[in-house]
């Protein structure tokens, strides 16, 4: 059966016709979010009408960033879609007469993880998305596990510094204003007087840039910290990052892998597999193509 998964971001709308776990067709497309919130939903809803013409797809799954109501297709708020403020999407979608099911981008990613993995071994996954923002998802059991009301998982607002750096939720001190692209983005100002995209600030680290490679070693840091509570809590088999700062590999993995080692419980770490996602924007695709799959054993 063929399903449709598509990952809706920013910047990129990425998605892509899937068969047992296997993307057969994929497209990247600029969201052009500047054009409105109508037009960004008449051009997915293209994407479905011409997927529907070439390909035979039964249903649609899409990930979006954000506070989602999975049960409801409700788009609470998206921080990549600043006019996305209470949108039923479901709804919006009916129009194309296919089962559609909307859920957070993280969830869309971790689900994308397990399934591509094939690994019988894990059980439990936890999926950490890093770009602008930080997005997580619980896969336990083989399960999403969404909490009581949908929103589990949001590992970016974890406190790592009572009364810290303000965080785009409001509040201060969260991981997402230590860890995240924009944060580090940030944290370049202070040392070099200029903002420095992730991108130069990583070519800088590739070429030994002292300066860089501290402001990377003490975000993730952060993140181990934040890690190191997940994995006592949950006991999981893995943790995988995925999103654009998980290119950065070795930059990512070592401090994490030391930050974690030295605040987990030892005998919940010599267990726990960290890495970065093989798969790139795959596993959001396949994710998100999952939600809606007649064999879909997360939801039915
Ligand atoms: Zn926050």
């Amino acid at each position: 059966m063929k399903t449709l998964g598509i990952d809706i971001g920013g910047t990129n709308i990425k998605y892509g016709v899937v068969e047992n776990n296997i993307i057969i067709y994929n497209i990247l497309t600029k969201s052009e979010v500047a054009k409105g919130k109508q037009f960004l939903i008449g051009k997915i809803v293209s994407i479905i009408e011409n997927c529907k013409k070439n390909y035979n797809i039964k249903s649609i799954g899409i990930g979006i960033a954000g506070l989602v109501d999975y049960q409801r297709g409700f788009v609470f708020e998206s921080p990549n879609l600043p006019e996305w403020k209470g949108v039923n999407l479901k709804n919006e979608l009916k129009i194309v007469n296919l089962p559609v099911s909307i859920d957070n981008d993280a969830n869309c990613f971790g689900l994308g993880e397990y399934l591509l993995r094939k690994d019988k071994k894990i059980k439990n996954l936890i999926g950490i998305t890093l770009g602008t923002g930080i997005g997580g998802s619980l896969i336990l059991d083989g399960k999403i596990y969404r909490g009581s009301n949908g929103f589990a998982g949001e590992i970016g607002h974890i406190k790592v510094e009572p009364d810290g750096r303000k965080c785009n939720c409001g509040q201060n001190g969260c991981l997402e204003a230590y860890s995240s692209g924009s944060a580090i983005e940030k944290k370049s100002k202070e040392i070099f007087n200029e903002k420095i995209e992730i991108r130069t600030l990583y070519k800088m680290a590739l070429k030994g840039n002292r300066k860089v490679i501290e402001i990377f070693k003490e975000a993730f840091e952060k993140l181990g910290i934040v890690c190191a509570g997940i994995i006592d809590l949950l006991n999981p088999d893995i943790i995988v990052f995925g999103g654009g700062i998980s290119n950065m590999k070795d930059f990512l993995l070592i401090p994490i892998r030391k930050s974690i080692q030295m605040n987990c419980y030892n005998k919940l770490f010599e267990n726990v597999k960290i890495e970065v996602s093989k798969f790139g924007i795959d596993s959001a695709i396949v994710g998100a193509a999952y939600l809606n799959s007649k064999y879909n054993r997360f939801y039915n």
